[in-house]
């Protein structure tokens, strides 16, 4: 076994690497080649139940929530300067266990991270208004009423994460629930465990007091845990809505906090009067970006019927030029899913949308010549409806449909009838029309003529409806890590 990493894949419980309790083991694999990379250990409940418990007595005994956010400024700084540092190693690990091409590797999955981690700690932690004077008021009868408003670190985190984005994922958690004073425990998704691991050395190097951030390795029955512990005060959840239902469920039994953030099927609205260079290169990006599995893509292209035709050749076009192979191979423009199962249902999904009546305009099957490897073609929809599986379900797979409209509303109406609102896009060189229109599109965050590209960590980052609860990144995402307390004196 080729192991792309130097550091250690125990558990991480108290400041500690340990074993855990169990001999159950998770097996980490190349999705490009199918080829086992690591093993980790698969934490028992009672793993998790350490885990919680020493986040839980960092947090009422320890001196991190208790430190002056410049301190732990002070601290996420030193963090940051240690993952600059490694990451080479990052990225490698990265491509090996998300299967993630070079430039994606190095930007989203790792860099963006750190920026957003030197972005909490030298802007958004100085800035905030920790504490604030509460106005006077008069109450009828009772005299003035005033105070303080002060924000205080919510308590013991379970932050669980998806795997397609592992160390960006479980950063956009760890960072504001750092930087609020809280204390964690960390469970990165089974497939894609390694980077998550590493956050371990990071936390060390950092002088991090023991237990503030435990790392755990598992699936299910760690989630599970995590979620329904009565230690635990909050859950920031990232996955399917499938699951992100059940968490919420789950949580609710001991009324914990739940941050959500879940599935989406994204429109980008294409106006007859738009850029259609730009309009085609991110339509043909929310296919390919790590072969669709991006929460965010954008993947349905609804486009003014008068330019339909033309846009369609663009975008085919595009596709035509996507190279589809191993990461490690400098030629790849587009890497695997990440298992046989999630290529099965994606797959599945191609096959539901053919038997509805869409038609196939590239892709659609496993690429030729690429014996090893959970690999399919860029695929692309056409001649689709609104009403149809395949402009409903998220795929996270390299699949994008094309719709056609006739009037802005239509448009509108289209892009907000779905389950989901996490992006969206307005593509048209008249900007106070995309303006408005981006006004109307029921999502957390909307991109006119390519603006944004959806990872500015000073955005705030999130779902409408059942794309999830809650915001990520900045001054937002801080705040979902915070509690607000009141107190008040009188005035005599
Ligand atoms: P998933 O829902 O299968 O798993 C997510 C995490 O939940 C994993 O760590 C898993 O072990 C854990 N889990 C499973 N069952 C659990 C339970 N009962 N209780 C608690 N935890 C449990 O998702 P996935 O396949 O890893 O990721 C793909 C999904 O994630 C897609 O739907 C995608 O849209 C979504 N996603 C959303 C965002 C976002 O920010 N909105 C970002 C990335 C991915």
């Amino acid at each position: 076994m080729t192991t792309p990493y130097s550091f250690s894949s125990r558990l991480y419980i108290g400041g500690r690497r340990v074993d855990g309790t169990s001999d159950a083991r998770l097996v980490v694999r190349n999705p490009a080649t199918e080829e086992p990379i690591a093993e980790v250990p698969e934490a028992s409940v009672e793993d998790v139940r350490a885990a919680v418990q020493a986040a839980r007595t960092a947090f009422d005994e320890g001196p991190w929530p208790r430190r002056k956010p410049v301190e732990r400024a002070a601290a996420l700084l030193r963090m940051a300067e240690e993952m600059e540092h490694r990451l080479p190693e990052l990225v490698a690990v990265n491509m090996a266990e998300a299967g993630s091409v070079r430039w994606l590797a190095e930007s989203i999955q790792t860099r963006i991270p750190v920026a957003h981690l030197r972005d909490m700690a030298e802007r958004v932690m100085p800035a905030f208004a920790w504490e604030r004077p509460m106005e006077p008021t008069i109450a009828p009868g009772a005299g003035i009423a005033q105070g303080q408003l002060r924000h205080e670190p919510f308590g013991v985190c379970s932050l669980i994460a998806a795997y397609n984005f592992p160390f960006f994922l479980s950063m956009m958690k760890l960072i504001p629930a750092l930087a609020a004073g809280c204390t964690a425990v960390l469970k990165p998704a089974p497939a894609t465990p390694l980077e998550s691991l590493l956050i371990g050395d990071f936390a060390d190097a950092a002088g991090l007091p023991p237990g503030v951030l435990n790392i755990v390795t598992g699936g299910t029955e760690a989630g599970r845990e995590l979620t329904t512990n009565p230690m635990v005060d909050l859950v920031s959840f990232t996955g399917s809505d499938a699951v992100g239902r059940m968490v919420y469920a789950q949580a609710a039994a001991s009324v914990k906090k739940v941050v959500l953030e879940l599935g989406g099927k994204s429109a980008s609205i294409v106006r007859a009067d738009a850029d259609f260079a730009g309009a085609a290169r991110s339509a043909i990006a929310g296919i390919t970006t790590h072969a669709g599995q991006g929460c965010s893509l954008l993947t349905r292209t609804i486009v003014h019927e008068s330019v339909h035709d033309e846009l369609v050749e663009r975008i085919l076009a595009g596709l035509a030029g996507v190279t589809v192979g191993d990461p490690a191979d400098g030629s790849t423009t587009m890497g695997p899913l990440i298992s046989e199962a999630q290529r099965e249902k994606v797959e599945n999904l191609i096959r539901t949308g053919e038997r509805e009546g869409a038609s196939i305009a590239a892709g659609g099957g496993r690429p030729a010549g690429l014996a090893k490897g959970y690999f399919l073609e860029p695929t692309l929809f056409t001649g689709v409806d609104n009403s149809m599986t395949i402009a409903r379900t998220e795929f996270f797979g390299p699949v994008g449909v094309v719709i056609p409209f006739r009037t802005d509303d239509e448009a509108v109406r289209i892009a907000n009838d779905s389950p989901y609102g996490l992006a969206g896009a307005v593509w048209s060189a008249d900007t106070a029309t995309a303006y408005e229109i981006a006004g109307r599109i029921r999502a957390g965050g909307v991109s006119i003529n390519g603006g944004g590209a959806g990872v500015n960590p000073r955005a705030a980052f999130g779902g409408y409806k059942q794309s999830g609860l809650g915001r990520e990144w900045g001054e937002f995402g801080l705040a979902e890590y915070l509690q607000t307390k009141s107190i008040s004196w009188t005035a005599r």
